[in-house]
């Protein structure tokens, strides 16, 4: 390692890297060190664009362990761009169901759509075409790109922000625009012009598994002698903690309406319903409240359904997280005489589009079928129990 240059590990310096002559070793060391102990992955044996951009996309916001199933049936139910592409969202939605965040599902649909019409159904081999598409970002684009094409683009993630940091002993908040912009010169400056996807890959799971957040393995990393970090036994206080936001309470009344038949409404995004907490999938109406939640559900009806809403029953309330958010339910029952008209050429299949102001009637039994977030699925089983029960 080489000596810290004035300033190092401030904003105002690149973050420590091995000097020249070490950096054959360096990178020697950790790509045996990958090619040894690497984890076998599907998308590892690939060099399918396609299932790479996926896999990417599924392990933004999803631990190895969790995303695997929902690549793999992912995999097979989209097993190419134009079968994304041409599939309608709300399949896609599906397969989403569980993973969270469903603005990655769409976005991965509208981009397959691109690469479709604009790309000859293939991810696009440049920096700029890829940053381009709906939902892909630095990350993305370096990732897919390196590994599938050998494009020189170094990744920069969290897993590898901290393998940087703590090698060059870098202290201060890592999200900082100035020093995350010095930990892409390092990540990129440190790339082997050979394989640059291996290089990636070698690092991600040197962060993933090795150097983890808490007590990094440092006995058993492959680069440990060019860590300034471990010399200074520095590696449990970087990277400094992020300043976490604090928790905030959400409450959000929830109408479930009921007709003799068993029929029950959904809406498509309400603005009224608390920034995204439904993951602007099919929703029952709801609107954030803070006293008289009934009350506040009831004049929420008038105004945006146009009815005169019925006495409910209080169902138990639902806890959820979101996360900050910590979101108390509290879905109402509504019994009605007939259920609002849904407007003219509204959805009558599940593959309809979910829009502001879409409406569908169907049984509250089938909610469960449609693509809904766990919050509204918990609302559907309360409401499903309660109405078995009268
Ligand atoms: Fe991380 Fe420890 Fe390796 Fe340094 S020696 S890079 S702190 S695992």
């Amino acid at each position: 390692m080489s000596r810290r240059p004035r300033g190092a590990g401030s904003a105002a310096e690149p973050p420590v890297v091995p000097r020249p002559a070490q950096l054959q070793e360096f990178r020697r060391n950790l790509l045996a060190w990958f090619h040894a102990h690497k984890r076998a992955l599907p998308w590892r044996e690939t060099r399918d664009p396609y299932r790479i951009w996926i896999s990417e996309v599924m392990l933004q916001q999803t631990r190895v362990a969790a995303a695997l199933p929902y690549y793999r049936r992912f995999q097979a139910r989209f097993p190419n761009v134009r079968a994304l592409a041409r599939a309608p969202e709300r399949d896609v939605l599906q397969a989403w169901v569980g993973l969270g965040y469903y603005s990655r599902a769409r976005n991965l649909q509208r981009a397959a759509w691109e690469m479709v019409h604009r790309h000859s159904g293939r991810f696009p081999q440049t920096l700029e075409a890829a940053l381009a598409l709906p939902g892909v970002g630095r990350y993305t684009a370096a990732a897919v790109l390196s590994i599938a094409y050998d494009v020189p683009l170094a990744v920069l993630d969290g897993n590898v922000a901290r393998v940087l940091a703590r090698l060059g002993a870098v202290r201060g908040d890592l999200r900082d625009p100035r020093r995350w912009k010095l930990l892409e010169a390092a990540a990129q400056h440190l790339l082997g012009r050979t394989a640059p996807g291996d290089w990636n890959q070698a690092m991600m799971e040197l962060g993933a598994t090795v150097c983890t957040p808490r007590a990094p393995s440092c006995s058993a990393c492959p680069v440990s002698k060019f860590c300034r970090a471990r010399a200074l036994n520095l590696q449990a206080s970087i990277p400094a903690p992020r300043k976490k936001r604090g928790p905030e309470d959400v409450r959000l009344a929830a109408a479930v309406l009921l007709d003799a038949r068993g029929y029950t409404l959904l809406v498509g995004p309400e603005p009224g319903s608390g920034n995204g907490l439904f993951s602007r999938m099919w929703q029952f109406p709801a609107v954030r409240v803070k006293a008289s939640p009934e009350a506040s559900l009831r004049l929420h009806l008038r105004n945006t359904l146009r009815i005169e809403p019925p006495s409910g029953f209080a169902l138990a309330p639902a806890r959820h997280t979101v996360t900050y958010r910590r979101v108390t339910l509290l879905p109402y029952l509504m019994p009605v005489e007939k259920l609002p008209e849904a407007p003219l050429g509204a959805a009558r299949t599940e593959n309809a589009r979910i829009e502001p102001g879409g409406r569908v009637r169907l049984p509250l039994s089938g909610v469960e079928r449609w693509p809904i977030s766990s919050a509204t699925r918990k609302i559907a089983r309360r409401a499903l129990a309660a109405a078995e029960s009268k």
